[in-house]
């Protein structure tokens, strides 16, 4: 084993930015003698860990890649026919690569900054395109998470929009059992009455209803007449669905449904153990103010061209906060975007062909099936047969698995099969030969060619889908791969992500994503495996989800934890169902309000609403920390009400409160639980463990400290970690036909048992490559980082909050109010001004408005952080010129920032600043420089004119 000699630890100092000189000199900058001694000003003795954490490792990339190989190939990769709501799919070369493969891609922030966003925003605008076209419905959002979690906010949403007041939401017993199971975990928390039943035995009085279309059984059923009488009275009719089915059936807008929903799994996106995969939902154009999720749409920019933004963007969580409907926050984008290109690439014609060939091979197998004297059950289908398999059931299932199938297990006498678009001929014949063997009949001679041309039904006749689809000419202009390759760079060209600046935003944690880290996810032995596998196929996914969860209890202190919430919304949403579960338990029902202290993320409030909890904001002191007298009034005044705190630590603000002990223990004394918001994990790991120093229960985000990549908004990991107590109360877990066990208290919050299981090794291959060691250290520089940054632009810009010893945590806040009223320029003119500098913004107004908040990470190298510095500086002398008055007010070049190449080359430059200025004002600039594709985006605009697909091609040759 000479490759274990090699430097074990060299991915630590690749991880690293800065070398240990440069942390030296930075050191030397804040007046700290050591790392170790900096920690110590920094983090409350009380809290801080010298112990370290008991990992394996640090190990060098080869070694973890070789044991992940090892991990994986205990997997077993059979062709999976199962369906319910996960098929086959054939990612496409140029899409796996330009896209998945691609940081340019992969390492993109949520598109809150359009100006530097334009690329992935046309990206999710073909996204909301071709689901608004395809289910015949005018609005679709740019995604939600899976299919359950959609289906769940289809009954929320349909609440709001109903007339009727009923209280009860009916859920078709045909819909997918493991969708059955989400929203009855949902419709718990907020009280609503959940009737599951056969529709053709009749719908109660209800103000909405789910159906499924075709059902999870495979049948095609016109639900014409249950939509009118249902719309007859007040109810909402919502219907989860197939996007591939409705290239050849009638779209569910077309039959009458108000609501769609459903995942875009099989364009071109892996299984990976039940995810990520991108969820839809379209509604009608009268929902479209309460939808769900991210919404692009299009606005005009500071020219009056067309731009896209994210629409309605700050209303949710930002501005309802606890009246907030909904939770999410990271979504499914860069699926989304593949699911999206995948339609580009085969087009209406590719996409048809695709769906006829899967609905042929069904129609084939029923006549192969038939000619061995096995029928099913139902003649109306598009890809999936339900098979009456009786008394052969299970030799048919080891016949099949023998060969190289899983079938989907429905029930003792039948099974279902589900064809996908990577099925073909052979596959029929392997597949009624092991039939046959299992009911003793010999093996027909099979004419595929001719069946397929004998062969009728399916589809039946008057669900047939008129008229073209994905009319838009995007889905028509891509026929070659060259094309398709320059228009996916074209897109990435106009986009800001991580492989060109830092991205320093102040609690999102933006690090290095490292290669090794991605290099496993697209191996078939964890990308080709079906969430509804027998568990002896899936021995590698549960090692590895049993190594990471023991890690991540290591470096938490907590005792358990599920990696099934598929982001940090649903992780508090699971984490508050466990505090809400274990009070029930213990006679405590009555505590139901959750105390949220004002600086909290915006998702907090909006999952404590989620569980029914009612909502009392606490206080913030003027040094930024939880008013801790406040907290003790509140709590005294909600008394044997209190449910729960949940606070963020290190705070929103960039400090690690003194009191947090303190705080924990009068909450625990008051009979409630503690739950810490640990999306700020990155300042914690490997120095001090929440799970020990007095909080219950937390939330990580994989996709911010342990280097699962944004994505452009998504996928994302939300683990939830509890301490014992709570152990039992974690979200259930769905067995193989996705239904829950009676002895689980608590139901599943997403449609997957493992949730988003396909990019669990990022993280891991993380953690193993770090070790214990090089995990505190980059807690450390992480830390270091910020304070760097704060001392350095102290002079600059006030830094709104500081700790003990006057050190900020892992970020820092800069306030930007002060600077405002002296010369009229804000936040967002900074942040907007960056982009003219090659930076991503840092966030924006959060937690406090007015300011910017900077997380740097432990990634980035000083060279980063003093060009960002640089940039800062350089920006505070434009603004001090303005101050002065040798620059107007209104039109100098923070206002009129960023600046696009079309403003700069106009042939009348009416501006009183030179075009110099404007786009090179740091030397450095003109080697290496950044376009903006548009000019500052104008949001309100967009709002009022909500366009919310691709625009038609006229309005391109106006502008
Ligand atoms: C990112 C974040 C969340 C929400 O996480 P998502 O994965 O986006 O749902 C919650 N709290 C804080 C403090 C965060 O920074």
């Amino acid at each position: 084993m000479l490759r274990t000699l090699e430097s074990h630890a060299e991915f630590i100092t690749r991880h690293i930015g800065p070398t240990a000189d440069e942390q030296a000199r930075m050191l030397a900058t804040v007046g700290a003698d050591s790392l170790d001694a900096l920690i110590d000003q920094v983090v409350p003795p009380g809290i801080r860990e010298r112990a370290p954490l008991a990992l394996p490792g640090p190990r060098s990339e080869v070694d973890v890649l070789a044991e992940l190989a090892e991990i994986g190939g205990r997997n077993t990769v059979l062709r999976s026919f199962i369906g319910q709501g996960y098929y086959g799919t054939h990612t496409p070369p140029v899409i796996l690569r330009n896209i998945l493969e691609n940081p340019a891609w992969y390492t993109a922030y949520t598109p809150y900054q359009p100006e530097i966003s334009q690329g992935r925003l046309e990206a999710l605008l073909n996204f909301q395109t071709m689901v608004t076209d395809l289910t015949a419905l005018d609005i679709a959002n740019a995604s939600l998470l899976d299919e359950g979690t959609a289906a769940a906010e289809a009954m929320t949403l349909a609440r709001r929009g109903a007339k009727s007041r009923s209280n009860v939401f009916f859920v078709s017993k045909f819909c997918h059992p493991q969708t059955i199971e989400v929203v009855r975990t949902r419709a718990e928390g907020l009280d609503i009455e959940l009737v599951i039943g056969d529709e053709a035995e009749g719908v109660p009085e209800c103000y909405g209803a789910l159906l499924q279309y075709p059902q999870s059984l495979g049948r095609v059923v016109d639900y014409r007449a249950l939509t009118a009488t249902l719309h007859e009275r007040g109810a909402v009719v919502a219907c989860a669905t197939d996007l591939l089915a409705l290239t050849v059936l009638s779209a569910p807008g077309q039959w009458g449904a108000d609501i769609a929903i459903g995942s875009t799994q099989r364009f071109g996106v892996p299984f990976g153990f039940g995810g990520p995969h991108a969820a839809f939902m379209a509604c009608r154009d009268a929902f479209k103010r309460n939808m769900p999720g991210r919404l692009v749409g299009v606005s005009k920019d500071a020219l009056g061209n067309s731009a896209m933004r994210l629409a309605l963007q700050t209303r949710e969580q930002h501005i309802r906060r606890e009246k907030a409907t909904s939770n999410i926050c990271t979504a499914q984008v860069l699926l989304a975007v593949m699911a999206g290109m995948y339609a580009v690439w085969h087009g209406p014609d590719g996409l048809k062909r695709i769906a006829e060939r899967t609905h042929r091979l069904a129609r084939v197998l029923r006549d192969g099936l038939a000619a061995i004297g096995v029928s099913v059950a139902h003649g109306e289908f598009f890809d999936t047969l339900l098979v009456e398999s009786g008394t052969a059931t299970d030799a048919i299932h080891t016949a099949a698995e023998a060969a190289g199938y899983n079938l989907r297990r429905v029930s003792n006498t039948q099974l279902a099969v589900s064809f996908d678009e990577t099925a073909g001929r052979d596959d029929i014949v392997a597949l009624v030969t092991a039939f046959a063997g299992a009911v003793g009949k010999p093996v027909p001679t099979l004419d595929i060619d001719a069946m397929d041309a004998a062969a009728a039904g399916g589809v039946p006749d008057a669900l047939r889908r008129e008229g073209p689809i994905l009319t838009h000419p995007v889905f028509s202009s891509i026929h070659s791969e060259t094309d398709m390759l320059r228009y996916l760079r074209r897109l990435a060209d106009k986009d800001l992500a991580l492989d060109r600046t830092m991205i320093p935003l102040g609690s999102c944690t933006m690090k290095l994503n490292a290669t090794t880290e991605m290099i496993p996810i697209t191996w078939p032995s964890f990308a080709a495996i079906h969430p509804f596998a027998p568990a002896v196929q899936t021995a590698g996914y549960r090692t590895l989800i049993g190594k990471l969860s023991v890690a991540l209890c290591e470096i938490t202190g907590y005792d358990a934890v599920s990696l099934q919430p598929n982001s940090g919304a649903q992780g508090e949403y699971a984490g508050l169902l466990a505090i809400r579960a274990y009070h029930r338990a213990n006679g405590q029902g009555q505590r139901d309000i959750c105390l949220i202290p004002s600086s909290a993320h915006g998702t907090n409030p909006a999952s404590a609403q989620l569980v029914g909890m009612q909502v009392v904001v606490t206080a913030c002191d003027a040094q930024g920390n939880v008013d801790v007298e406040d907290l003790r009034a509140k709590i005294a005044q909600v008394g044997d009400r209190l449910a729960a705190l949940m606070i963020t630590y290190p705070s929103t603000h960039g400090v690690f409160e003194d009191a947090v002990a303190e705080i924990c223990g009068m909450v625990h004394d008051a009979g409630g639980q503690v739950y810490m918001d640990g999306a700020n994990l990155n300042a914690l790991v490997g120095i001090a463990r929440p799970g020990k120093f007095g909080s219950d229960v937390s939330h990580l985000n994989l996709h911010k400290t342990f280097c699962i990549p944004h994505g452009g908004g998504g996928p994302g990991v939300g683990p939830v970690a509890v301490r014992s107590h709570l152990a039992a109360y974690l979200p259930g877990v769905v067995d193989n036909q996705g239904r829950l066990s009676e002895d689980q208290p608590v139901g599943p919050v997403s449609a997957a048992p493992f949730g988003s299981a396909g990019i669990l090794p990022i993280s891991y291959t993380y953690v193993a490559m770090m070790g214990a060691e090089g995990l505190r250290r980059a807690t450390e520089v992480a830390i270091l980082n910020a304070n760097y940054i704060a001392k350095r632009l102290a002079p600059y810009y006030p830094v709104l909050y500081t700790g003990r010893n006057d050190r900020v945590a892992h970020e820092c806040i800069l306030d930007i109010r002060p600077i405002k009223e002296t010369s009229g320029i804000g936040g967002e003119d900074v942040a907007k001004r960056l982009m003219d500098y090659g930076f991503h913004a840092p966030t924006m107004s959060f937690p406090v408005a007015g300011t910017l908040m900077v997380e740097p990470t432990e990634s980035e190298s000083l060279d980063e952080l003093d060009r960002f510095i640089d940039a800062m500086i350089a920006i505070r002398e434009e603004i001090a010129q303005v101050e002065r008055g040798e620059r107007d007010r209104e039109d100098n070049v923070l206002k009129n920032a960023p600046h696009t190449a079309a403003m700069l080359l106009a042939a009348d430059w009416q501006h009183d600043y030179p075009r110099e200025q404007a786009a090179y004002p740091l030397a450095s600039l003109r080697q290496n420089k950044y376009w903006p594709p548009v000019a500052r985006v104008d949001n309100a605009y967009g709002d009022r004119n909500l366009i919310c697909s691709c625009p038609p091609l006229e309005s391109y040759v106006e502008v």
